[in-house]
């Protein structure tokens, strides 16, 4: 079990001696979070300071950048990877942790655009992402990573058919499943907002932050060499060898991948002008004792809506790691704290107000379509992007494809080519998308009036018929 070694917004009652792994300074670069406060060592790496040629350079020190980097160390090239702040510090540290086979974009919509066979082909490559990460979990002997198996999504409304139909897509498309009816969910989430449940045995959840640093460690032992506080200012993309320049120096590369999420900005406006910025809020209660597990008697994770509202797991052994109210402008996440433990409180009354610990914020990049951007921008320039709410998997994929085309010329990425570069409508289109959020959450907010006021009245009506 991981322990925290700081708990920065309310001390710990019951505090453990912190772990000896654990690395004792500067986890500021990683916000109040419940992951920096148990986060393995994180030994800084160096800024740039002299010129370097090698085969493939790598601008951004998230999950995408990482994995790509590792895999192309693994084979033996050379490999730079330069990071604006620290490994990990956006989202690729900040998340909820839930490694999930699939995308951003649901089941129907990918079958639409792409149709079945190659929808069940893409679907393919996001299990062998969610794969690669467990793979890597263990035979890297990664610590302090892995918390539990499992991901229930469930429905607030009592849509059992809708959920049925799901199940029998889902399984057409080669994914294990199972459909979970309100009175087994109930069992286990002792919430009356709850109906029906879709159950994914193969997900695992994660400590996202100590992952992304096992996989720089990795990468580094393979030969990767790492930068942090180094922004790539520019690229020339011109020629056989891509020229990027750094604050304090120049790398030359034959192969530049561009993994910089919604940061990219001022490196490449164009591609940044591709995603939606979404901030989602996130807390750690404080322990919570035994009262918990008699709440919630699951140790996967569970989501309870498409949309940002609500994802949480146990954590820590008895807290509740708790996420939500997505906004397109980022905000202070201490603004947040209250309407997060409401939804605890609402969802769950018989935990009474459950005190917030750890309060931070992380922001995705979401596509238009809602599918990752993997391939070629040019000759040597490869981009890896627009992962959304999921990127654990996703940026796994990505990773491997892309440093499979480096080496190999493997042409497997080209299966995400129909999900072209679409502009994401600059202001007015952050601001579509959060009114879409508002008004999506209103009229969830209805439907789960109506669901419960319908079960409390077909309850009175038996009780009456039995009388
Ligand atoms: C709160 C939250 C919860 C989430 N929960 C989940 C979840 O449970 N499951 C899931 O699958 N996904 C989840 N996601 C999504 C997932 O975290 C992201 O999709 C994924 O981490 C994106 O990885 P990345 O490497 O593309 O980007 P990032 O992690 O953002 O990394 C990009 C890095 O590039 C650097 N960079 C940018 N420009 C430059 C430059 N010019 N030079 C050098 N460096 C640069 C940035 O500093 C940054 O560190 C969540 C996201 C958030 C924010």
């Amino acid at each position: 079990m991981i322990l925290p070694k700081q708990l920065p917004m309310r001390a710990l009652a019951t505090a453990a001696a912190p772990n000896p792994t654990m690395h004792p300074t500067d986890t500021t670069a990683y916000g109040q979070s419940w992951y920096a406060a148990t986060m393995v060592a994180a030994p800084p790496r160096p800024q740039l300071a002299v010129d370097l040629d090698v085969d493939v350079c790598v601008i951004g020190g998230g999950l995408a950048g990482l994995t790509a980097a590792r895999e192309v160390a693994r084979r033996g090239w050379s490999v730079a990877l330069v990071e604006a702040e620290r490994i990990a510090a956006n989202a690729s540290g900040r998340n909820t942790g839930f490694v999930l086979p699939g995308f951003a974009a649901g089941p129907d919509s990918l079958i639409a655009r792409v149709g079945f066979a190659q929808a069940r082909d893409l679907w393919g490559l996001s299990q062998a992402g969610l794969d690669y990460v467990r793979a890597s979990i263990r035979d890297d002997a990664m610590s302090e990573i892995e918390e539990g198996a499992g991901w229930l999504y469930v429905s607030k409304i009592d849509n059992g058919d809708a959920f049925m139909r799901l199940v029998g897509l889902l399984g057409d498309l080669g994914c294990e499943v199972e459909g979970w009816s309100t009175e087994r969910l109930r069992a286990v989430l002792r919430s009356e907002c709850y109906f029906h449940a879709v159950h994914y045995p193969q997900a695992i959840h994660i400590h996202p932050l100590n992952y992304a640093l096992g996989l720089a460690a990795a990468a580094e032992r393979d030969g990767a060499r790492i930068f942090e506080r180094t922004p790539a200012l520019s690229i020339d993309p011109a020629g056989v060898r891509k020229r990027i320049l750094t604050p304090a120096a120049r790398l030359r590369a034959d192969h530049v991948v561009l993994a910089g999420n919604v940061k990219i900005g001022k490196l490449a406006p164009q591609i940044a002008a591709t995603l939606v910025p979404v901030t989602t809020y996130v807390i750690t209660t404080g322990a919570l004792g035994p009262r918990l597990a008699e709440a919630i008697g699951y140790r996967g994770a569970v989501s309870d809506s498409e949309l940002a509202d609500n994802h949480y797991r146990i954590v820590g052994g008895d807290r509740l790691m708790w996420s939500g109210r997505a906004t397109t402008w980022a905000r202070n996440p201490r603004r947040y704290v209250r309407a997060l433990t409401a939804d605890i409180k609402k969802t769950y009354p018989q935990l009474g107000t459950a005190a917030a610990d750890c309060a931070w914020s992380g922001t995705l990049g979401n596509t238009v379509h809602r599918m990752p951007q993997i391939g070629d921008l040019g000759p040597g320039v490869w981009l890896a992007s627009g992962f959304g709410g999921h990127g654990l998997n996703t940026t796994a994929i990505a990773g491997n494809l892309i440093a499979r085309a480096i080496l190999d010329g493997d042409e497997t990425w080209r299966q995400f080519s129909p999900f072209e570069l679409v502009w994401a409508g600059g202001i007015l289109g952050r601001a579509a998308a959060q009114m879409f959020c508002w008004f999506k959450r209103g009229r969830e907010a209805v439907a789960e009036r109506r669901a419960r006021a319908r079960e409390a009245a077909d309850k009175r009506a038996a009780r009456i018929g039995r009388a």
